[in-house]
């Protein structure tokens, strides 16, 4: 019995060897083929400052977290172009973002953003007020009176904090509010008009022509999201998930290309603007994005797997289910 478990494992054990000797390099010449250009968004800049907190602005806090970010990509996959659609203080028009994406032939886009929330308002009874009202009609009409509360209000910070990560999706409602804030910058250009044409984006056409185009992309968006996301939850954020949005985000719609718009943290909650604005914040974000880059790619490797190598390469999954039913052999025998 001892020796037939040695054998499994001797077995084991060389399927391992072989598999670890043929990675590397379908792995090498796999990833030149599965992304080569990566376009990083540092969202606003200029005179758009995005969300503001206590001290700091969005713009700002995008541009730091997506040069540390491009910083870690091109050190860690040296293969990979780094692009940026801006590296300063600067406003490039959304449309121009886009365009720039897609003429270097961009294969991933990663838009960084910053959340805000609006605040809680508290109303307080501060005390009573007796105000005087009618009732009935003409002989029966009588006056009355009767105390009301007065409130105060007060305007509490949001609790609102955490990372979510979106990607283009259908219309959702619930999103308005955001959308318009993010888009309000492009309403603004100067040749609106003539850059958009007089398209409405809100409109139901518009979202359902940019659904058809971003429709190839949107697994490879979605699996690139939750990747992310996973890695944002792991070291502790609090994880918003992957969100659809279908109207606000011009950008995601506009690059032909997987894209991504991540929602660093709330500028809006102290603590997380505190957070937003450290190195060590800003390297936590950065290696989390870098390391659902790494699983992106491996995922995209894998799927091109089976088309590159049919024959006799041991698979992960054939891998592991030999190394499972091993587990079960070695379960029997010790009963
Ligand atoms: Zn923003």
């Amino acid at each position: 019995m001892t020796q037939r478990i040695l054998l499994f494992f001797l077995i084991t054990g060389g399927i391992l060897t072989i598999s670890s000797f043929v990675r590397p390099t379908t792995t090498q010449t796999n990833r030149k083929k599965v992304i080569g250009t990566v376009i990083i968004d540092p969202g606003h800049g200029g005179s758009d400052h995005g969300a503001k907190g206590r001290f700091s602005y969005e713009k700002d806090i995008c541009l730091a977290v997506s040069l540390k970010l491009g910083a870690v990509i091109s050190k860690e996959f040296p293969e990979l172009r780094v692009l940026y659609t801006r590296t300063t203080d600067s406003y490039p028009e959304l449309h121009d973002r886009a365009k720039f994406a897609n003429e270097n032939k961009g294969d991933l886009y990663l838009c960084v953003h910053v959340n805000a929330a609006r605040g809680k308002r508290v109303a307080e009874v501060v005390g009573y007020k007796t105000v005087s009202y009618y009732t009935g009609k003409g002989a029966s009409r009588k006056k009355r009176t009767k105390r009301v509360p007065q409130y105060k209000y007060t305007n509490l910070p949001s609790e609102a904090k955490g990372t979510e990560t979106y990607i283009w999706g259908a219309h959702r409602s619930e999103d308005k509010e955001l959308a318009i804030i993010e888009n309000a910058p492009m309403l603004q250009e100067e040749n609106f008009e003539k850059n958009y044409g007089g398209v409405d984006v809100n409109s139901p056409e518009f979202i359902a022509i940019s659904l058809l185009k971003t429709k190839q992309y949107f697994k490879r968006s979605a699996t690139l999201a939750g990747f992310i996301q996973d890695e944002f939850a792991k070291v502790g954020r609090v994880d918003r998930d992957v969100r659809q949005r279908g109207i606000g985000i011009w950008v995601l719609q506009a690059t032909a290309m997987p894209s991504v718009l991540v929602e660093t943290g709330f500028i809006s909650n102290p603590e997380e603007e505190d957070y937003l604005n450290s190195e060590s914040g800003q390297e936590e974000l950065s290696a989390c994005m870098v390391r659902g880059l790494r699983n992106y790619l491996s995922w995209l490797e894998q799927k091109q797997q089976p088309e590159i190598s049919s024959t006799n390469t041991p698979t992960t999954a054939n891998t592991r289910s030999f190394l499972e039913a091993v587990e079960d052999k070695h379960k029997l025998t010790k009963k």
